[in-house]
């Protein structure tokens, strides 16, 4: 390219699209961009570093450049195109650049030093109002990327905190959310009941029926304390086959027909298997209310004290723990 030419005729016309140069009168502003200039960078040129002070800011005037953490990201944060500008917020802060800056294709760039660049603004200050509008959308562009990665965490964190057989929270999640619910409630003054399932003789039904109608089992067995509970109880896998519901803001009183009303759904839902064979499941529960100043610790044994009698009075019942600190007082 004649740079020569450029400047004089070819430069304000390709510019006039530019962001920057909205509404400038390029008369105004001749001597400067007869200081800066044009230049090809090819493919895979890497334009901007985070480890190199950058002192200029470069407009695309044709092919694109794209905006990476690392120099070969496969998919680049955010591409910039012909009439974008790219480099204004390292030379406005004096930092290095925040990002790399790779050319996506052969690129034609003009080049504006910083007291280029000034002098432009103090000569045409509606540049300085196309530089602000500049800068805002790049920190939209920045929100946005930033709330996709924060969705992605979201996505990442869920499949952590989920069980992969029954859907349901891990044992993990449990441990983590399960005691700050309970702070909460001491904070609040909130009664809060926790039951503890196990279904009934799962082992013959591994035995009977194979491994897989066993997971299948616990699936189906998942999806109705699923549909059962409240939207306030929270549920996770504690093990193998037992399951923990809490239930904030409720005392024994309210939590003993949630609690029934668990058991009756699996007792009265059985699993079909793919053969045509009925599968009637059941679980047995161990309900304890949590008193303010114990911990989750103590109001799992106490529910599991409770499972216990359920297990040894017959199976297939709830049966409600004395209070902790009952059992507590009982146990010295
Ligand atoms: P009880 O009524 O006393 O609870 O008897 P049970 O047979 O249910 O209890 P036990 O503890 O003897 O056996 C639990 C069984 O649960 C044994 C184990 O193989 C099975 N189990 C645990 N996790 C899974 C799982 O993810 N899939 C399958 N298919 N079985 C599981
Ligand atoms: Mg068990
Ligand atoms: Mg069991």
């Amino acid at each position: 390219m004649n740079i020569t030419t450029l400047h004089s005729t070819e430069l304000p016309g390709m510019l006039t699209d530019s962001a920057l140069f909205q509404g400038v009168d390029f008369t105004l502003i001749a001597s400067e961009l007869g200081q800066s200039h044009p230049f090809d960078v090819e493919a895979g040129h890497v334009l901007l570093d985070p480890d190199r002070v950058n002192h200029d800011i470069y407009v695309i005037l044709d092919g694109e450049l794209l905006v990476c953490l690392e120099p070969l990201m496969p998919q680049p944060l955010v591409r910039l195109r012909v009439g974008d500008c790219v480099g204004e917020l390292s030379i406005i802060d004096a930092r290095v650049p925040s990002a790399y800056v790779v050319a996506a294709v052969k690129t034609r760039l003009l080049t504006i030093a910083k007291p280029v660049l000034w002098q432009m603004l103090a000569n045409q200050p509606v540049m300085a109002l196309n530089l602000l509008h500049v800068l805002s959308q790049r920190i939209r562009e920045n929100n946005v990327v930033l709330l996709s990665s924060i969705e992605l965490q979201r996505a990442y964190r869920s499949k952590a905190e989920s069980d992969g057989l029954t859907g349901l929270h891990n044992r993990s999640w449990f441990q983590e959310v399960f005691p700050k619910q309970l702070e909460l409630c001491e904070r609040t003054g909130q009664q809060a009941c926790l039951l503890m399932l196990d279904i009934d003789h799962f082992k013959r039904v591994n035995d009977d029926y194979g491994h897989l109608s066993g997971d299948q089992a616990l699936r189906h067995i998942a999806s109705v304390l699923r549909s059962n509970l409240r939207s306030t109880d929270l549920c996770a896998r504690y093990g193998g086959e037992e399951i923990v519901v809490l239930m904030p803001g409720s005392d024994l009183l309210q939590a003993q027909p949630v609690a029934e009303r668990l058991r009756q759904g699996v007792a009265n839902a059985p699993l079909v298997l793919a053969d045509g064979r009925a599968l009637e499941l059941k679980v047995s529960g161990g309900l304890a209310q949590w008193q303010p100043g114990t911990t989750l610790d103590d109001l799992v044994r106490s529910a599991d004290q409770a499972l216990y009698e359920a297990k040894s009075s017959g199976r297939n019942r709830i049966m409600t723990s004395l209070l902790i600190k009952d059992l507590r007082a009982s146990q010295a």
